[in-house]
């Protein structure tokens, strides 16, 4: 982030607007509404600084924009020439309003087209009449501070006060029947709200996979529990103030062990929080979402599931192979190759069985023994077969070939990311779509320096 976003009380601050000419009027008609006291020169002399807050300029010859920065950075006034980022220590943003609301966007000076651009977006999607609800919020704020005053508890009211109700019939411009449901929902407001615990699935890797769900999920979580398989970027889409825990886990070595986060969830809703655990893929495909929902469940806990995008779809989509296929695939199988005591006890005669596609999970420890146990039963070691190391991201890496050949060659080439096989004859259909992933036969694509 290139600059620090903040928004200014200039209510009774003089402002010095140097210059003339549109881009001026329009600055200046903003800080009128925000109550500064204006200040219009024409030419810069050091002495127009004195009690100055801020000073804006545009339209003024070279030498005072020049003269007027110089002097604003000696003295630590803010300065803003229009359009000259090298003579400015604050930048605009591009702004939608609702009143009291502003939404302000910046590219860090680099593309301001793009910055409005964003403002367009925001436009559609915010309702015209969102300042009624801001008015809301403050027409209640020392009420229901007195009413609820811990933190979480008010923070949990104001959300179900400002996005139900109340806050639809403020949008309809219906402020009455609005205040009076506030009122009533205030009323009946609990100081020590239970929390509950939202299982969310985090997609392959890509933030870009997330659920509508999930991201409002993100959104209003007071608490993301989160472990290794977890995009960074997926984390950055949390409330700002979420406290984040990390429950890593990496095959064999858990940081936290799963009795622990099972007690940790349990413990962080009876304090009345909002939790996120958030799991890689879908937390109910081999993510121990089940025994996480069940200890929810004994321990009364309101929870709900938000399934994600697993890895074997994420996967395929990327490397452009189509999981099932009317000619060659009419099942799909989602195979651990966790093992149990050092086991894999899987179903061999069922993996090996014709007409399917094979998408193995934590299977490149156990890749030889998953080989051994489907050539017993008699699976062709020649179908195609694909390893695709962190898949859905833009660091997706893949290993093609037959069944054999990648049993060969895997361990050379795993880069350390979670890896994910397929087999079938699907594979050998799936051509990458995208020339950045493309790798060759069996050499695939070299590991990451
Ligand atoms: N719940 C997750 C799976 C957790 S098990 C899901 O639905 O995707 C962890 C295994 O998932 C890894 O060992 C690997 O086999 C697979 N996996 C997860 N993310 C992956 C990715 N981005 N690329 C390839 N494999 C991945």
């Amino acid at each position: 982030m290139r600059h620090f976003p903040a928004f200014l009380d200039l209510r009774g601050r003089h402002v010095l607007l140097l210059g003339a000419g549109e881009a001026l009027d329009a600055k200046a008609a903003l800080l009128r509404e925000a109550g500064a006291t204006l200040r219009p020169e024409a030419a810069f002399a050091p002495d127009l600084l004195e009690g100055i807050a801020i000073a804006v300029a545009a339209g003024a010859p070279e030498a005072d924009l020049v003269a007027l920065h110089a002097a604003c950075t000696a003295r630590g006034i803010p300065v803003n020439v229009v359009d000259r980022p090298e003579l400015c220590s604050f930048i605009t943003p591009a702004i939608i309003r609702r009143d009291d609301v502003t939404v302000a966007v910046s590219t860090g000076g680099a593309a301001p087209v793009l910055a409005r651009l964003i403002r367009q977006r925001i436009e559609a999607v915010l309702p015209p009449m969102l300042g009624r609800v801001a008015a809301l919020g403050a027409r209640f704020q020392a009420q229901v501070r007195a009413r609820l005053p811990s933190l979480p508890a008010r923070r949990a009211f104001l959300e179900r006060a400002l996005s139900g109700t109340p806050a639809k019939l403020a949008e309809s411009g219906r402020q009455a029947e609005a205040e009076a449901a506030f009122a009533t929902m205030l009323d009946a407001a609990e100081e020590r709200p239970t929390g509950f615990v939202q299982l969310v699935g985090a997609g392959p890797g890509a933030a870009d996979l997330l659920t509508l769900r999930a991201l409002r999920a993100l959104g209003e979580a007071d608490v993301i529990v989160h472990d290794r398989l977890v995009p960074e970027a997926v984390l950055e889409l949390a409330r700002r103030d979420a406290r984040r825990i990390f429950v890593g886990k990496r095959r064999a070595e858990h940081c936290v062990p799963q009795e622990g986060i099972n007690a940790l969830l349990v413990e962080l809703a009876r304090e009345g929080l909002r939790v996120v655990r958030l799991k890689g893929g879908d937390p109910f495909i081999f993510g121990r979402g089940g025994e996480e929902a069940q200890a929810l469940l004994d321990a009364g806990i309101a929870h709900e599931i938000i399934p994600g995008v697993t890895a074997a779809l994420g996967c395929a989509a990327q490397a452009g192979i189509p999981l099932t296929h009317r000619d060659c695939a009419q099942m799909l199988t989602f195979v651990t190759g966790h093992t149990r005591d050092g086991v894999l006890d899987l179903d061999f005669s069922a993996l090996a069985r014709r007409g399917q596609t094979l998408a193995v999970y934590m299977g490149l420890t156990t890749l030889a023994a998953l080989h051994q146990g489907l050539i017993w039963e008699g699976y062709d070691e020649t179908t195609p077969a694909i390893l695709i190391e962190s898949g859905g991201t833009p660091a997706q890496r893949e290993l093609r070939g037959t069944l054999a050949e990648i049993v060969e060659h895997a361990p050379g080439w795993a880069g350390g990311g979670p890896v994910l096989l397929l087999m079938g004859e699907v594979v050998g259909m799936g051509a990458p779509p995208l020339p950045a992933f493309a790798a060759s036969a069996v050499a695939g694509t070299p590991r990451p320096a």
